[in-house]
């Protein structure tokens, strides 16, 4: 797909002019948390409880930031070997800008930075195994998208690109690293996709013809082909979800909900479910609900 200016308007039922009165926002990585249990979005979003990135989440976002950067260059040099040679710079960009990733490994661990640069770069070759990048153009790259919904509700993330093609159809893409078994997170990774399915929908009028979903490990594509009716659902759905936590708010009961997920999650040592006890609600509650940012940790393994 190239990066040619979207034509089709038509199925948009009423696409985003003026801002109305926003009472919170939602970004796909928060809901998919209250789905997938109350009390871990209460510990990330409403205790904000610090989370030590993990190796896997690091690896992440350094994979995530070279085919970023990879774009940067001209098509014909979009090659594994340049996308290669962009792995130890960026992880330097990255542990100057978020000097705790300094602290993932021990200071005489020596080779343990050398295996995990390895192991970015591993993840490059399946992506070339699936995509040559010297044929497309995205259109948008780590892209902050939003929407309201509802006339009242802000809903936001950012999508690691989106592919325009010619006729104006929507590609949305996102890269999958982590190691993590896929059939436990397949249903939060796709509920992600639907939601930035649903914001370009909503502000571009255009029902994105693919969601695609790239595993990078396992050199796998997965793609999903939404429709308006769909998106009407799930925009039903994302509605009811915040509704369901302007509620538990107001009661302050985020009950755990135990499940495969539990493995993979940072406080498990303060959780009900495993013999922990939550601190006291917080007196100011939920906070600012637009503060909902892409600075907070997701579940490893779903939001890379
Ligand atoms: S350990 Fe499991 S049940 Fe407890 S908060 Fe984390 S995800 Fe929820």
């Amino acid at each position: 797909m190239t990066a040619e200016p979207v034509i089709d308007g038509q199925d948009s039922p009423t696409a985003e002019t003026a801002p109305p009165t926003v009472r919170g926002s939602l970004s796909p990585s928060r809901a998919a948390d209250f789905k997938t249990c109350p009390l871990l979005y209460r510990f990330r979003s409403i205790d904000r409880l610090p989370e030590r990135p993990t190796v896997e989440q690091a690896r992440g976002t350094l994979v995530h930031a070279v085919l970023e950067r990879l774009f940067d260059l001209p098509a014909a040099a979009r090659t594994l070997r340049s996308a290669g040679d962009l792995v130890a710079p960026q992880w330097d960009r990255l542990v100057t800008e978020q000097p705790e990733l300094a602290t993932l490994f021990a200071e005489d661990d020596a080779t343990g930075p050398a295996e995990f640069l390895r192991s970015a770069t591993a993840l490059l070759d399946g992506y070339f195994a699936v995509e040559d990048p010297r044929r497309l153009e995205p259109a948008e790259r780590e892209a902050l998208v939003s929407a309201v919904v509802d006339e009242e509700l802000l809903i936001r993330g950012y999508l690691d690109r989106l592919d325009v093609a010619p006729d104006g159809a929507l590609r949305v893409v996102d890269y999958k690293t982590g190691g993590a078994p896929r059939e436990a997170f397949e249903a939060r990774a796709l509920f992600q996709l639907k939601f930035y399915a649903l914001v370009l929908w909503r502000t571009r009028g255009v029902v994105p013809r693919v969601l695609r979903l790239l595993y990078l490990k396992d050199a796998e594509v997965c793609d999903y082909t939404p429709d308006a009716e769909e998106l009407l659902r799930f925009e039903r759905t994302v509605v009811a979800l915040w509704q369901a936590i302007e509620q538990a708010t107001e009661r302050q009961d985020f009950r755990p909900r135990p499940s495969r997920l539990c493995d993979w999650c940072a406080h498990q040592a303060l959780c009900p479910s495993f013999g922990g006890t939550p601190p006291p609600f917080p007196a100011a509650g939920a906070g600012d609900p637009l503060t909902d940012a892409r600075s907070r940790p997701a579940t490893p393994g779903a939001d890379e």
